[in-house]
């Protein structure tokens, strides 16, 4: 409004018309302002004169409003009164200044006085329209969101249907690696879980068969056994004798077998909580080689120990030695008659490194990734002959594991074996 008003202001004083010389078409101008906004214009001359009012009441009269007198002396003024519905601007209509400096000349006042009633009512009829746009929007909003949250949640349905059949037990199956990019993540990831618990579950039930297979071989010879001596009649003492020795041998099997087995599960329960003190490994090595020399002499093998330099570690004792004895031991029970087995200590400032060197017979090279597996064995019968349990390198393997140990070996076949250890001096949980 103000901006119009301002325009006719400066067309008044480009016209003769504060003369009296009226141009007919800013005239219509002014007068289709004033009744489109239900309004009323005065156009005052230097003199205070009126010479136009729309509502052709006050024409030359004169006019001395404060308003009028403000804007004659520069002040352009804006009143407005919301509370009653109206605004009025008194804008001053100028010329160029006669001695053509560029300054402007005050000539007259332009009173432009509006009803805002009818710019208010308009507001309302926008207001009214722009809500009901508003509920439009939001409904149309609502319908869309409703639409597309169907569609990002139609692969996560499908995906509890899925699950729903994995709770029943069906791991031979896997989720849809469809949709989105965060529905194939997560589809992803739950089907790296399912692969992870088939393989445990496949290694679960291979470990319950086999231990129910090695428990079960000492059982039935004892009743083979048991069997045939009482299916005889008058059997000779020597004959009982004989058989009650396998007996006893078969029982001592099933008690090493449940002996290995409880170490095992206890090491899995346990997981890594170790009873660390500071042991002094070559002394260790001498116990254990004292303890296994009467077996070793019975075969003519030789036992040599060599320690490079005293090492004193933080181990838990018990489980080391179970480890390194078990080394031992089968280089003893895998050697030839008047074979030899060497024990090798060193260390540095980090770790431990022992060799135990046998002059056996060897590892087929196939059969070396799976030595240290549960059960495990290369040739079952000599296994079986030499009281073993195909748990001994398992719980070794396991035992280093605990103290971030590592375990390799080296093996030439029908000339010997080497298994090669290295333990962190200094255990860190
Ligand atoms: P076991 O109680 O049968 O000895 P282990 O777990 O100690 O079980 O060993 C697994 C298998 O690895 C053994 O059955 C044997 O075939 C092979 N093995 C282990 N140590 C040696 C060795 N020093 N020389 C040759 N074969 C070995």
């Amino acid at each position: 409004m103000k901006y119009t008003a301002q325009n006719m202001a400066n067309q008044c004083g480009n016209t003769a018309f504060l003369d009296g010389q009226m141009d007919s078409i800013l005239l219509a101008e002014i007068n289709q302002m004033a009744d489109v906004y239900s309004g009323r214009i005065f156009v005052v001359n230097e003199s205070y004169g009126i010479v136009l009012d729309t509502a052709s009441l006050y024409e030359d009269r004169t006019c001395v409003s404060d308003e009028v007198f403000r804007c004659m002396t520069g002040n352009s003024s804006i009143v407005e009164a919301s509370d009653r519905h109206y605004m009025s601007f008194a804008l001053p209509i100028t010329i160029s200044d006669q001695d053509g400096n560029g300054k402007q000349q005050i000539v007259g006042v332009l009173v432009f006085g509006a009803s805002t009633q009818s710019i208010a009512s308009i507001v309302d009829v926008m207001n009214e329209k722009a809500n009901v746009l508003l509920l439009l929007g939001f409904l149309l909003l609502s319908v869309f969101a409703y639409g597309m949250s169907g569609v990002f949640a139609a692969p996560f349905r499908r995906a509890i249907v899925q699950m729903d059949a994995l709770e029943t037990g069906n791991l031979n199956m896997e989720l849809d690696s469809q949709g989105f990019d965060v529905n194939r993540k997560a589809a992803d990831a739950v089907n790296a879980i399912i692969h992870r618990l088939k393989v445990q579950d496949e290694s679960r039930q291979q470990f319950v068969s086999n231990v129910s297979h090695e428990l079960k071989t000492p059982i039935t010879s004892c009743k083979v056994m048991a069997e045939s001596l009482i299916g005889q009649e008058n059997v000779p003492v020597e004959i009982y004798q004989d058989f009650f020795e396998s007996i006893l041998e078969e029982v001592d099997r099933e008690q090493q077998i449940v002996t290995d087995l409880l170490e095992l599960v206890r090491m899995d329960d346990m997981q890594g909580v170790l009873n660390v003190s500071q042991v002094n490994i070559g002394t260790m090595l001498e116990v254990i080689l004292r303890r296994l020399k009467p077996i070793a002499q019975k075969r003519d093998i030789e036992l040599v120990l060599e320690i490079i330099r005293p090492v004193t570690a933080l181990v838990d004792e018990t489980k080391i030695s179970l480890a390194l004895n078990n080394l031992v031991d089968n280089a003893i029970k895998y050697n030839r008659d008047s074979g030899r087995v060497l024990v090798h200590l060193d260390a540095d400032h980090k770790y431990f490194y022992l060799t135990v060197e046998d002059t056996g017979v060897g590892i087929p090279e196939d059969a070396r990734e799976h030595i240290f597996e549960r059960f495990y064995r290369v040739d079952k019968a000599r296994s079986r002959e030499t009281g073993g349990t195909g748990l001994g390198l398992a719980i070794t393997k396991s035992v280093l594991a605990m103290h971030h140990g590592v375990i390799k070996v080296e093996s030439v076949l029908g000339e010997g074996s080497k298994f090669m250890i290295r333990v962190p001096l200094r255990y860190t949980a």
